[in-house]
């Protein structure tokens, strides 16, 4: 089936949909993106994912090119347009086309952002098989940027990560600074040690998810401690469980890292419970 596409103000067929060769995201990754999740028809924490964008053309000093409610308005009607019951909206704005390359920033009265949205059809994505056998991670060193606290479109290490998970059978890589924990490839990392849910805080050394922040919010309400801190790989191995989230993962159970099984080497009580919390939480305030 033809997507509908959204770029710089029409919904188009993917087919027609055109973007500059001096696009700066193609030539610098000088952009940012956001995915916000579908179920049943509604997008999940859509106002967490636009405030969070805000930060990141903020912090690259890109101009915010358009409004939380046209942004909304464009979500949703992508969302109309392709049918999608369960899936993804993916976002990305850029520091748009000067016409050549050019390390400085172009002027922003003459180079307007770019802005492309599609979607992803993803049946049944909250009811994935990972969730319910959970997954291998390996771990890696860390040696991206210092800014990961901005959602830039600098994926070429994430995804040479999960490639080094692939070849060693495991499903994703959590990564490694000085050694501790600070991510997964595309995920926040959690342990849980004696009823505690330990994950790491919020700095520039990670993306501050939205699904972290909501996930910790219901924790918390439902009574369960949380202590955020960086924490090992060693201390992940003795773990009692460990898990990830992230928008289109949701809450899913980590079972083995680098060979080690955690805990029963079986999901989770914790992870499990908040995954439920936080779908139907997430169903019932979406928009
Ligand atoms: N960390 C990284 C590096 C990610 O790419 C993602 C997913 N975009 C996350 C964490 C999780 O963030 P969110 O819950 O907002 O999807």
């Amino acid at each position: 089936m033809t997507r509908t596409v959204y770029v710089n103000g029409e919904y188009l067929p993917e087919t027609e949909a055109k973007v500059s060769i001096f696009d700066r995201a193609f030539l610098m990754a000088d952009g940012v993106y956001e995915v916000t999740s579908v179920l049943g028809g509604k997008l999940i924490d859509f106002d967490g994912h636009a405030k969070r964008l805000k930060r990141s053309l903020s912090e690259l000093d890109i101009r915010e090119p358009l409004t939380t409610e046209d942004l909304l308005a464009i979500h949703r009607e992508l969302v109309a347009r392709n049918g999608i019951e369960d899936g993804l909206v993916y976002l990305q704005i850029t520091r748009g086309s000067p016409g050549d390359r050019d390390f400085a920033f172009p002027d922003p009265e003459t180079c307007a952002p770019t802005v492309v949205l599609f979607t992803q059809n993803k049946p049944g994505l909250a009811d994935s098989p990972s969730a319910r056998t959970g997954i291998k991670v390996i771990s890696i060193e860390d040696i991206r940027w210092g800014r990961r606290d901005i959602k830039t479109v600098q994926l070429l290490y994430p995804s040479m990560g999960k490639m080094m998970a692939k070849k060693a059978g495991c499903d994703d890589a959590w990564m490694v600074e000085d050694g501790a924990v600070t991510e997964g490839t595309s995920n926040n990392a959690y342990i849980v040690k004696g009823g505690k849910i330990i994950t790491r805080n919020l700095s520039s050394d990670i993306l501050h998810g939205i699904t972290r922040a909501a996930v910790l919010r219901f924790a918390r309400e439902a009574q369960m401690e949380v202590e955020e801190r960086p924490f090992t790989i060693d201390e992940a191995k003795a773990a009692d469980e460990a898990f990830v989230t992230s928008a289109s993962a949701f809450v899913t159970p980590v079972v083995e890292i680098d060979g080690s099984a955690i805990g029963t080497g079986t999901p989770g009580r914790v992870a499990q419970r908040l995954r439920e919390i936080y779908l139907d939480e997430s169903r019932k305030a979406g928009v």
